[in-house]
């Protein structure tokens, strides 16, 4: 008898485990693949993390205890995760990046610098603008190291007592008053809560949810730059450049482990079912990243070095989902991270642990409850 199972040990299982475990709680968890793997939402060596959070201004709290707990897994763990490189965030003036990260940056009296044309041209040269564009530096922004985040919180999960499977899938669930049981083809296991972080295939264990998640196939795009020089780590930000589809191109500076200049488009991709995406790239992903390249970054525009599938659970508004089950009370989920959860999983984990163990928590995430759907 365990008093939580998790399912899924990817971003945010990893982390909710570790939460739980160094509060004392007996946790088991449960993850289909190995511990990290590259078949789900995380694989791709970065994930940008930034404050000025245009998406909702209601993030930046849960962002700054973020901020906090991705140092305190750092030292946990004696490992560099978080890099804060700086980020420009690029677009009309009036579009939904720039003036969205100006608002949050103002509300929350965040660190920023808005620049013009000719400001972003004199700083980062690197950059191809329309005339009309104008630019907002956040310092704090930077990146985090994905595989090596989920490895850090499963192993300071388990050094704290938590028990994690890999290659072992839930198939089946119940839960009622007497306690929850999950099945696997190994066994059964009963707990007092369940906890639900199953990413793309969220869709598929967790019935009655009454959300309509939609995954879609991603791609990112690794290349060989014409300048390397230009993107190096310590020279260039992290990046992300209002599109007039309302997408987002973005990218990264280059990383020591991973040879190439990461892009890729934020915006949404084919729907498709997480056990039959196809990870094969094709003619017009590479397209896709060398649009970006053609039209933006003339010096990164080289050879493709790699190109990677990943998939995100689109939520209906995109938005989180933090909450109790609307018809199980033992059981929580955490889903609909909707292509920009992963800066938030070390808080995320914390927020889960708390709703886990007393239902409640003080951390400010009612605007991500499956209430707002109804
Ligand atoms: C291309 C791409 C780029 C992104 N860029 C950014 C970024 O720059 N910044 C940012 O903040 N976010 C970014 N994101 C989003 C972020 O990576 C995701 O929001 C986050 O990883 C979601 O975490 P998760 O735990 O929900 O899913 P996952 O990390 O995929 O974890 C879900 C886990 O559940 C397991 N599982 C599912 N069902 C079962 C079952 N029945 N039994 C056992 N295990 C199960 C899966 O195998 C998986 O390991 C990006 C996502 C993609 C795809």
């Amino acid at each position: 008898m365990y008093d939580a199972i998790v399912v899924g040990v990817g971003s945010m299982g990893s982390s909710a485990c570790y939460h739980l475990a160094r509060r004392g709680a007996r946790v088991l968890g449960l993850e289909q693949f190995d511990i990290p793997h590259a078949l789900g939402s995380a694989t791709g060596y970065s994930r940008m993390i930034r404050m000025a959070y245009y998406e909702h201004p209601d993030y930046v709290p849960l962002l700054r205890r973020a901020y906090e707990l991705w140092r305190e897994l750092e030292r946990e763990s004696g490992q560099s995760l978080l890099f804060e490189t700086g980020g420009i965030y690029m677009g009309p003036p009036d579009g939904h990046v720039v003036r969205g990260a100006i608002a949050a940056a103002e509300h929350h009296g965040l660190a920023h610098e808005v620049l013009s044309h000719a400001g972003l041209a004199d700083r980062f040269p690197q950059f191809r603008l329309p005339g009309h564009f104008a630019g907002v530096w956040e310092p704090r922004a930077g990146f985090l190291l994905p595989e090596k985040v989920i490895a850090a919180q499963a192993e300071l999960a388990l050094r704290a007592g938590a028990e994690l499977h890999g290659r072992e899938p839930v198939l089946d669930w119940d839960a009622g008053d007497a306690g929850a049981v999950v099945r696997t083809a190994t066994g059964e296991y009963r707990a007092g809560r369940l906890l639900f972080c199953g990413g793309p295939w969220t869709g598929k264990i967790v019935r009655d949810l009454g959300v309509d998640l939609v995954v879609t196939r991603q791609v990112l795009g690794w290349v060989w730059p014409r300048v390397p020089a230009r993107f190096a780590l310590g020279t260039f930000p992290v990046w992300g450049i209002e599109a007039a589809d309302g997408s987002l191109s973005y990218g990264f500076p280059m990383l020591a482990d991973n040879p190439g200049l990461k892009v890729a488009r934020h915006g949404r991709g084919t729907a498709a079912d997480p056990d039959q995406v196809s990870r094969q790239s094709t003619p017009a992903d590479e397209a896709e990243a060398r649009d970006i390249l053609a039209r933006h970054l003339p010096d990164g525009d080289g050879p493709v070095l790699s190109l990677r599938v990943c998939m995100y659970t689109n939520s209906p508004d995109g938005q989180f989902i933090i909450d109790r089950h609307p018809a199980e009370p033992r059981v929580t989920v955490a889903c609909g991270f909707s292509g920009h959860g992963f800066k938030f999983a070390s808080v995320v984990g914390e927020v889960l642990a708390d709703l886990v163990l007393s239902g409640k928590t003080a951390h400010p995430v009612d605007f991500l409850g499956l209430g707002r759907f109804r």
